[in-house]
């Protein structure tokens, strides 16, 4: 019994909640480790991205991560910003313009599971951003941290849906959090503005028609997917623009994901391998390599309709990567003039990659 003006103690559920939010978490919710039986039974009708694991089982079963799992810890930090995008640059999204949250989360989420460890010797945990084959924000669904929106991102009612996830499954029997209700009623802003139509329905995004995944796509894409990439040198935020949760939403507040990089065209096209400025090194768009990204900047350049940048294109007709000479033949097929039919025809004597002989006919086709 507590005495006169006595507070009671924080249980171990308040305990790892105010850590989380000292470390600077700025969600922290609590859902148990059963297995996500509704979403397993949706996902085996649709397609998934090359990106997700087709191992269902594994997607949807946290004990199979974590044997013994009770509960999972869900966390998100806001990466909402202040900043203004000029329509001169190209399109980078929001979350790969600062630093990568990869290693962020890592280590806030290291030090909530040390101080977990202090608190329960025997406390098992496994911690994921992003980086397992989870359900990642299905959990933070039913750890009450929001409601998956039309535009298939997790919304938060004070937040926005401009919000990072990463979770630590754990044998601790800790106190669970209620579901949000979904808050887009009859709205359909992301639906009527996707520039990929890529929501296909309500809750239902394609990936295979969705600019940010086109833009992390590999090979030689069709012209139809090209085009559709328009001026995004890394993925896409339209659907999350358009949103009237992210209206009114507290900005900047974590230093780490201050946006610092824009898309020059110029700067990308110099990069080196192993050489790429060190704040690009250090975003997260830098996981798929330098060749996409020098390849999305060729296809932004074609799509620009600005034939200034004719000579950076010229210029990449010498590249050691067949697959970014074919860009470069094509994108000069787009903007290019009598000049760039002369280079391309002598081009074609010499070049040897059928890929690129392929793009050459077909740019001199359009020039003609
Ligand atoms: S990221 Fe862009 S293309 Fe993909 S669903 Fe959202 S608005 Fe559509
Ligand atoms: S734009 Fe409207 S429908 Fe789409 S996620 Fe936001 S609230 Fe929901």
């Amino acid at each position: 019994m507590l005495l006169k003006g006595e507070l009671p103690m924080p249980s171990l559920t308040e305990k790892i909640k105010d850590k989380a939010k000292e470390i600077g978490f700025d969600l922290v919710g609590i859902t148990s480790a059963e297995p996500f039986r509704k979403a397993l039974e949706i996902l085996k009708k649709r397609e998934l991205s090359e990106f997700t694991t087709k191992d269902l089982k594994m997607l949807t079963s946290p004990r199979l991560h974590l044997p013994g799992a009770r509960t999972i810890i869900s966390l998100a930090m806001s990466y909402a910003s202040s900043e203004r995008f000029t329509d001169e640059e190209a399109y980078i999204a929001l979350y790969a313009r600062g630093r990568d949250y990869h290693h962020v989360f890592r280590e806030k989420m290291e030090l909530l599971m040390d101080y977990i460890k202090e608190l329960r010797i025997d406390a098992r945990m496994k911690a994921y951003t992003d980086t397992g084959p989870i359900l990642e924000r299905e959990i933070a669904r039913r750890a009450g941290l929001g409601w998956i929106g039309k535009n298939n991102n997790l919304i938060n009612p004070r937040f926005g849906s401009y919000l990072l996830l990463g979770e630590i499954l754990t044998n601790l029997d800790l106190e669970l959090d209620q579901e949000i209700e979904p808050g887009c009623g009859k709205c359909e802003r992301c639906i009527q503005s996707c520039p990929g139509n890529a929501l296909i329905e309500p809750y239902y995004l394609d990936p295979e028609q969705c600019i940010s995944y086109l833009t992390q796509k590999r090979g030689i894409l069709p012209e139809q997917e090209r085009k559709k990439i328009g001026r995004n040198l890394w993925g896409c935020d339209t659907c999350q623009r358009v949103c009237p949760y992210n209206r009114d939403i507290p900005v900047d507040l974590h230093l780490e994901f201050t946006p610092l990089l824009k898309g020059d065209f110029k700067k990308v096209l110099g990069f080196m391998k192993h050489k790429m400025e060190l704040k690009w090194q250090e975003s997260a768009l830098s996981w798929r390599g330098l060749r996409i990204l020098k390849r999305n900047t060729l296809i932004n350049i074609a799509n620009s309709g600005n034939n200034e940048y004719i000579p950076l294109l010229e210029k990449e007709l010498n590249n050691p990567s067949p697959v970014l000479r074919a860009y470069a033949v094509w994108a000069l097929g787009e903007l290019g003039s009598e000049n760039s039919r002369k280079i391309l025809r002598e081009l074609y004597r010499s070049e040897k990659d059928q890929r690129v002989r392929k793009e050459i006919k077909e740019a001199l086709e359009k020039l003609a």
